[in-house]
């Protein structure tokens, strides 16, 4: 059985930083994932953020967005829920070494990520950063990043609506599918998502007439998740969740795809005009990436 996102050892980014933190950005809130990974020992040779940008894999490694000069990765140590960091794609060290391209682009992803995390999470407010040298709490000096860290009120008691109903490791796969989901929105202007709908058993899917995914568009301002989850809902849905991620595992143009389990009155009572068609089925018409990532899903244990 393939491991779960949640399962997989974390890819580790700023681990050193968090323990060298010295007060610029806020306190821990909570970090399960860097516990297990001091406790594991986990180490890598290399530069992490050029060592993440090498993969291809970005669910895996967290990349929400990969652009000409820089990319948006999320934090798997992070000080609070959402925290993201804006890399150049070049390794160097501190402005000063950054050419005028490469800083626009960062300073223009500046406003997207924020906006995208809004819409996604509701924060408050945000601090933004970066610490040029180990001296001034850099963990990785060698390779400059710009923090975005969310902030609510009293976030110390902060908890995601999703945290009621979910262990606190597959936090990080849920706030990862949604931000890249209102990232692609802002940066490709897309307010369309297509959701995966599947049983509670994850053994069929909901399809349309002509067997195809159900899309959904957004209105203004609506978070896209939240979008799929409220027409899930209008099409009977007595219970529905935020699953996973099933589509391009690059950050590119087009409709992302969110995973969602669904429960109806009767598993065999499809809405009208649609109908529930074997798992199976339809993976035969997903392309590559999207059909690894449901079997993965599927493949665990049902709830
Ligand atoms: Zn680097």
């Amino acid at each position: 059985m393939a491991a779960t996102p949640h399962e997989r050892e974390p890819a580790p980014v700023d681990a050193d930083e968090a323990q060298s933190h010295r007060g610029d950005l806020p306190q821990r809130l909570w970090a399960p994932w860097r516990m297990r990974y001091v406790a594991g020992g986990l180490r890598e040779s290399g530069c992490i953020f050029c060592n993440r940008l090498a993969e291809n894999d970005d669910v895996r490694t967290l990349i929400l967005h990969r652009g000409d000069r820089a990319f948006v990765i999320m934090n798997l140590f992070p000080y609070n829920t959402g925290h993201v960091m804006i890399v150049p794609n070049a390794h160097v060290s501190s402005p000063e070494d950054a050419d005028a391209e490469m800083l626009a682009e960062m300073s223009a992803l500046r406003a997207p990520v924020l906006r995208a995390l809004r819409r996604a999470m509701a924060p408050e407010g945000f601090n933004l950063g970066m610490n040029v040298g180990a001296v001034a709490g850099a963990g990785v000096a060698d390779h400059l990043h710009e923090h975005i860290v969310p902030r609510w009120g009293g976030d110390a008691n902060f908890m995601p609506i999703l945290a009621a109903t979910t262990v606190m490791p597959e936090l990080i796969p849920v706030t990862y599918a949604k931000l890249r989901a209102e990232l692609g929105r802002e940066l490709h202007g897309a307010n369309r998502l297509t959701s995966l709908v599947l049983t509670a058993d994850r053994m069929r899917a909901l399809a349309d007439a002509g067997g195809h995914q159900l899309c959904v568009a957004a209105s203004v301002g609506e978070p896209l998740w939240r979008a799929a989850l409220r027409d899930i809902h209008d099409r009977g849905a007595v219970h529905a969740e935020l699953a996973g991620w099933a589509g391009s595992t690059r950050a590119d143009p087009g409709d992302p795809t969110l995973l969602f389990t669904a429960t109806f009155p009767s598993a065999a009572a499809a809405p009208a005009n649609h109908r529930f068609v074997d798992l199976a089925v339809l993976l035969s018409d997903l392309d590559d990436d999207a059909r690894a990532a449901v079997e993965q899903f599927s493949s665990e244990t049902a709830p």
